[in-house]
């Protein structure tokens, strides 16, 4: 998580924090201003009084009654209508003044200067004047008028009243004076009467507002201090979701979404010139050795090799583990000779975690172009990491794969084979080529094999090596496998009512096929339903297939005979030892490998094998057929070795149809 979401809240807080102290110190200047004009107003009312009878006395008696404030005790002083003082009581107390008329004649104010001689001798009459007496309105409509002596700020104000008198006389009377004037309109507005009385400030009054003071402070501390225990512990709670998040469940340790995460950030701020390789690490045979073990046991393993591994990367280098024993991998490496040497070194480390186990790892490898900073996609990055390595999966041993677009081309290829097979078979597109076999001592045609071609309009001219295995994968080859046997069973039937005399065709069927049951009963309805007899028709079933469910697979070719079909099995050789299919299985023919014709040509031990293989046939009653034969001293050698057919370019390539129909009236007239 980053600092900043605890810094950022943190800094909010500190400002509300500040802000509300303001608010608090404004609250109690309101206070403090509150309980003083409170108490202003309880003179008010009597200097209101005193105003009334100056200004109703008759002008012969106003004299008198100046007297009689004085007698009272009253400061006061008489101004006209613009200020100007005429007359005042005591020490002069206010020495000029303006006084300016509104437009519309509502509100006017007053300016008068104050200066008295009460005032404490630390302020000069000038800053006291600044405070009580430089601004003061006048309310002409108000029930009763007067002018209002504008302070200052009160907070301002007292601090300077916190001088040694201020102290002195709290300390010694329990009160503080301050002065205050209050001014009344009389004699028609021609006149200015203001009285001077004074607010005292009691020790009580002051012991209030610092209790309020500070229990507001208290107050805003402790809301303060539960927003902050309230943000550590959202920020530790984040930590611990963090935690569980980014915790693999069987290492412990750390998982893909932290790896990606972390990837992003790495690749991000990586210097200039730092080369970035993505790894995707597997130990292999993980299962057998849960199986062999525990998968406690495993996991143990599992957290052993993410310990390795992990110890032995720099820093800027992360390893997790995601899913089985996958172990993602970001490694620094400036090209796949620096990339190699560090797994290896890394392998060999994790090869001898276990004395006396034989593990083994695989990793694929793809060069993070330097030119990706930003937004990274790990996920594709690991997947190509990941399709590298997976070009290993078919060895069993320690291995290092980098990344080729040429991978790319080929997943590419396989979805636009996907895309169109649909289409394809609908259109058509798929041709039934035949490719002759003959009888290699009388070079009679004996028979032919059904090969598939896709002549696509997009794709052009395909080859079945390129597009079987997909079809094999993808599940599509049970279509193909029946729309080639329909094909061939509809030319069958069609050459026998042109008056040709037909040989058996074979047709391959793949062995994804073998996993249906009634794999028998579908071949036989596809071949009546086309009305070719069944006799011209044979199976021919790859080697490997022989390998799959025996049981299904006998079953399957003792329907099959029993139909009417025949039945071979091809690529004899190739590479399965299936001597043991060949005594279980009742076959009619045994296709053997082009790979025994290939290569070596005075090779005597593939000679013994391949006359051998013949022998066997024959007394298994089976009859041979060798594939893929070139040269005619292949064809010699196997006519005298008495095997049966031979298919292959020495006499002819896979060929159309219409071609291939040439060769049947050829040879059988
Ligand atoms: P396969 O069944 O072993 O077919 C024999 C392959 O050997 C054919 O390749 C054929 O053209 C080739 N061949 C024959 N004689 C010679 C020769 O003298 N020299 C050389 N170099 N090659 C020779 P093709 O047609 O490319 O087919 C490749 C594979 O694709 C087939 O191997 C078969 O496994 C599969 N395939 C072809 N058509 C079908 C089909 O209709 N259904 C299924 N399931 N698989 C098919
Ligand atoms: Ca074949
Ligand atoms: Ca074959």
């Amino acid at each position: 998580m980053p600092k900043t979401r605890i810094v950022l809240p943190l800094v909010a807080y500190t400002l509300i924090f500040l802000l509300t102290l303001g608010v608090i110190l404004l609250s109690v200047e309101l206070f403090a201003l509150y309980t003083t004009s409170l108490k202003a107003n309880a003179d008010s009312e009597t200097t209101k009084f005193l105003a009334e009878t100056y200004d109703q006395a008759p002008e012969d008696q106003k004299q008198a009654v100046l007297g009689s404030f004085e007698e009272y005790g009253y400061d006061y002083l008489i101004a006209d209508d613009t200020g100007r003082i005429l007359k005042h009581s005591g020490n002069p107390t206010i020495l000029l003044g303006s006084y300016d008329d509104d437009e519309d004649g509502e509100y006017s104010t007053l300016t008068i200067t104050v200066s008295d001689p009460d005032l404490p001798e630390q302020i000069s009459s000038d800053e006291y004047t600044l405070d009580f007496g430089t601004n003061a309105t006048y309310y002409p409509d108000r029930d009763t008028d007067y002018l209002e002596v504008n302070s200052g700020s009160l907070g301002f104000k007292f601090l300077k009243l916190l001088n040694a008198d201020f102290i002195r006389d709290l300390y010694h009377t329990g009160s503080y004076m301050i002065p205050y004037w209050t001014a009344f309109r009389v004699n028609d507005n021609a006149r200015i009467v203001a009285f001077k009385t004074y607010i005292d400030i009691s020790f009580t009054d002051l012991l209030y507002l610092a209790g309020y003071f500070v229990v507001a402070v208290i107050l805003v501390f402790l809301i303060f201090a539960v927003l902050i225990t309230n943000l550590v512990s959202t920020h530790r709670n984040a930590k611990r979701v963090k935690k569980i998040v980014f915790s693999d469940n069987v290492t412990g340790n750390r998982n893909w979404l932290w790896f990606v995460l972390k990837s992003r950030e790495i690749l991000k701020k990586r210097k200039p010139g730092t080369c970035y390789a993505m790894v995707s690490l597997v130990f292999i045979r993980y299962r057998n050795y849960v199986l062999c073990h525990s998968v406690e046991e495993g996991e143990k393993m599992l957290k052993e090799v993410w310990a390795h591994a992990e110890s032995s990367l720099d820093k800027d280098e992360i390893c997790a583990h995601s899913t089985s024993s996958n172990f993602p991998m970001l490694i620094k490496a400036k090209d796949e000779e620096e990339a190699r040497t560090k797994l290896l070194e890394i392998v060999k480390e994790l090869e001898g975690i276990e004395k006396d186990h034989d593990f083994k790892f695989q990793a694929g490898v793809y060069m993070i172009p330097n030119s990706i900073k930003k937004d990274a996609d790990i996920d594709l990055f690991y997947n190509n990491a990941s399709t590298a390595r997976m070009t290993l999966e078919s060895t069993e041993d320690t291995g290092i794969a980098f990344f080729d677009n040429k991978l790319v081309e080929d997943e590419k290829w396989i979805d636009t084979v996907h895309e169109k097979q649909k289409d394809a078979i609908a259109n058509e597109e798929f041709k039934v080529y035949y490719q002759p076999k003959y009888d290699p001592r009388t070079d009679e045609l004996k028979g032919a094999e059904a090969l598939i071609r896709w002549i696509s309009e997009d794709l052009g001219f395909v080859s079945p090596g390129k597009f079987i295995p997909i079809f094999e994968d993808n599940g599509f080859i049970t279509e193909i496998d029946h729309y080639m046997l329909a094909h061939v069973a509809r030319d069958q039937k069609r050459w026998l009512d042109e008056g040709r005399e037909c040989v058996p065709v074979s047709v391959n069927i793949s062995r994804a096929h073998f996993v249906e049951t009634d794999l028998a009963d579908q071949i036989r309805d596809i071949v009546d339903k086309e009305g070719a007899p069944r006799n011209l028709i044979e199976i021919e079933l790859t080697e490997s297939a022989f390998f799959d469910d025996k049981k299904v697979m006998l079953s399957t070719i003792t329907k099959l005979k029993e139909y009417g079909f025949l039945v071979s099995m091809d690529d004899f050789g190739s590479g399965y030892s299936s001597l043991n299919s060949l005594k279980d299985m009742p076959l009619d023919i045994l296709k053997l490998d082009a790979g025994f014709f290939r290569g070596d040509k005075d090779n005597d031990r593939t000679e013994i094998v391949v006359s051998e293989a013949i022998r066997l046939a024959k007394k298994l009653e089976m009859k041979t057929v060798a594939e893929g034969v070139e040269t005619k001293e292949t064809v010699d050698f196997l006519a005298a070795e008495g095997c049966d057919m031979i298919q292959g370019y020495y006499y002819a390539k896979p060929m159309p149809a219409e071609e291939y129909e040439k060769h049947i009236h050829h040879y059988l007239p």
